[in-house]
């Protein structure tokens, strides 16, 4: 038996929509529309192309994007006010770093300068914080999309032993963050982690965010389970795999997610899903208390 397939493009399109009809609605209401600020430092080829992807998406909502594409060589110093400058602007609802950047400009510096509430990617130690707390506000976009392809099929998270395989600050500790908060028990493997199949064999929800290809072999998945990969690699002819080996965990889970066509286009999703929740916060806040 081969497990159902979870239709990642599917669900960012039905998030994508709803986003727009909410943009319209806000804009029919008399308010601006929401306004996403991309900074792409550099010419790295993979980012231009999630910018595009980016840019495409508000396009579609109805939210006005903002680029700005500072030279590699940009100072620290430099990027921190071009920070500064959009924190403060007030039609500027997200603003959104593209990582990786250079290697002379620190990452969580950048980061940490975002205003908590602009900061749409969910990565600023505030967002992160609140979601360890419970109190979700601006949740990171690639664990939020995961949790909307598991609450579309009908997870019901409660007392599920969730393993998540791999810990960066950006994917792998929200997730597991994410399922904590839903009811799973949650494991975190990472690169120290012993034995690795055994964790992943103990998994009824499995999600993999190493960028290792083939590093989780079907055979390892408990039958029944749901299989979320996030991994994208780039293969040496030229089509993306996940991190996980789709042919053999195709054949024991019961869900997996196709890469590409999975998780990546719920990143971009919950991107204009953020953008448009921080505008409509910002705009209550400018209202004040009624
Ligand atoms: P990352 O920052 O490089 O983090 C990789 C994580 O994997 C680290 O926590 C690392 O552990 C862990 N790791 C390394 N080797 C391991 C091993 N043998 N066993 C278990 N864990 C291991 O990468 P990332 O940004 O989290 O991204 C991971 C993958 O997801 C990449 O392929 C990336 O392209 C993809 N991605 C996809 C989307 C999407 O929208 N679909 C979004 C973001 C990322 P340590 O912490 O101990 O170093």
């Amino acid at each position: 038996m081969s497990a159902q397939l979870i239709d990642g493009k599917a669900a960012a399109a039905r998030i994508t929509q709803s986003v727009k009809q909410l943009v319209e609605q806000r804009v029919s209401r008399g308010r601006r529309p929401p306004g996403l600020a991309v900074v792409l430092v550099g010419h790295d080829p993979a980012s231009e192309v999630y910018v595009r992807h980016k840019r495409i998406a508000c396009d579609y909502c109805g939210i006005v994007s903002k680029a700005h594409y500072p030279n590699a060589d940009i100072s620290e110093l430099q990027l921190l006010t071009m920070i500064d400058e959009l924190n403060a602007d007030d039609e500027i609802d997200g603003i959104l770093v593209q990582t990786p950047l250079p290697a002379h400009i620190n990452a969580e510096t950048i980061i940490e300068r975002i205003r908590p509430d602009k900061d749409v990617d969910g990565f600023h130690p505030y967002n992160i914080g609140r979601l360890a707390l419970r109190l979700p506000t601006l949740r990171s976009c690639t664990p939020y999309g995961v949790m909307e392809l598991l609450a579309g099929i009908g997870e019901t998270f409660h007392g599920r032993e969730a393993v998540v395989v791999g810990a960066s600050n950006h994917v792998g500790r929200p997730m597991g963050l994410e399922l904590l908060r839903a009811g799973c028990t949650v494991t975190t493997c990472h690169r120290f982690t012993v034995n690795l199949q055994q964790w992943v064999q103990r998994a009824e929800i499995l999600v993999v965010a190493v960028g290792k290809p083939g590093l989780v072999s079907g055979e390892w998945v408990r039958p029944g389970a749901t299989v979320i990969d996030v991994g994208i690699n780039r293969m040496a002819d030229g089509r993306l795999a996940g991190d996980v080996d789709f042919h053999s965990a195709n054949e024991r889970a019961a869900w997996i997610t196709p890469v590409p066509g999975g998780v990546g286009p719920m990143t971009v999703a919950m991107l204009m899903k953020n953008t448009f929740d921080a505008a409509e916060a910002r705009s209550r806040l400018a209202d004040g208390p009624r």
